[in-house]
């Protein structure tokens, strides 16, 4: 008798620190563990209103389903190990702070031949500040639902994340978006819902299409022949931006896009399905 009394004492207790632990935990971190470029999300039940890790502090909004709701980019540059995300209330206490995981990611390097004229591009100082304020900038409603499309059908012949030499030279730059093979002429689709920001010629980036899709998710589609939109209009997922093209810093006709989470490039591979471009057979 007495020793059932006592696991039943034992129980009880067990219940009672687990109640606990599932109280205090008001946040969550999706996924625990990411990769090199990919993107956490943060979902938190009470009063938070940003989340920070290291120097970067990012929104996080209320949803329609009353919980709040922000995106963490996990950037190429970052350092793999075990880290800490600190959620803040809106008056900047703290409020909670949950554990991830960098994976150390490899990725590797890539020659990309360029003629003497194309390489010699720049951008001017007018293009860097509109992009500079694009990556950055942050609106409060939310435009975009998962789950993204494609903006293309084509395999992907350059994936995210690979360091990029130019006539051999490393050029310290990583591929910062994704290329999909597309013919000149295909229509480029929307990813998601959003305001256009520009869409305009660039120096580098040829005729190029940036949206803005809320809360800190944007998408940049370049090198088209043809633009089929203005700044300031809004979009629907799927619409046509315009059709491929090879104009701006490109050797041939493709789609190179990027995906923003909060300023920072990310691994569009996370949120879409894409399939990886057969290797050609090697020749001697
Ligand atoms: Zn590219």
């Amino acid at each position: 008798m007495r020793t059932r009394l006592r696991v039943f004492f034992v129980c009880l207790l067990f219940a009672a620190v687990n109640a606990t632990r599932v109280a205090a935990q008001q946040c969550t971190i999706v996924p625990k563990a990411a990769n090199l470029g990919e993107t956490l999300r943060l979902t938190c039940t009470g009063d938070v209103a940003s989340a920070k890790w290291n120097d970067r502090t990012i929104h996080l909004f209320p949803q329609s389903d009353g919980k709040k709701f922000g995106l963490m980019p996990v950037s190429v540059k970052d350092a793999p190990g075990p880290d800490t995300i600190e959620f803040l209330s809106s008056q900047g206490a703290k409020f909670d702070s949950e554990k991830f995981t960098v994976r150390a990611t490899r990725f590797p390097s890539e020659n990309v031949r360029l003629s003497a004229d194309i390489e010699a591009l720049r951008s001017t100082p007018e293009e860097i500040k509109l992009l500079t304020d694009f990556r950055n900038g942050v609106s409060e409603l939310r435009f975009w639902q998962d789950p993204l499309a494609p903006p293309v059908d084509g395999c992907v012949t350059s994936p995210f994340g690979v360091k990029r030499l130019h006539n051999g030279k490393p050029t310290g730059e990583f591929h910062g978006g994704i290329d999909q093979r597309t013919p000149a002429g295909e229509p480029i689709r929307a990813i998601a819902d959003g305001k256009i920001v520009y869409a305009q010629k660039f120096n580098v980036l040829g005729n190029a299409v940036g949206i803005d899709h809320g809360q800190g998710l944007g998408s940049m589609y370049l090198h088209m022949s043809k633009l089929e939109v203005t700044p300031g209009s809004s979009v629907k997922k799927g619409d046509v931006l315009g059709y491929a093209g090879s104009t701006g810093r490109s050797t041939g006709p493709h789609l190179h896009w990027v995906l923003y989470a909060n300023g920072v490039n990310v691994n569009a591979a996370q949120w879409v399905k894409l399939a990886a471009c057969p290797r050609p057979p090697k020749t001697k």
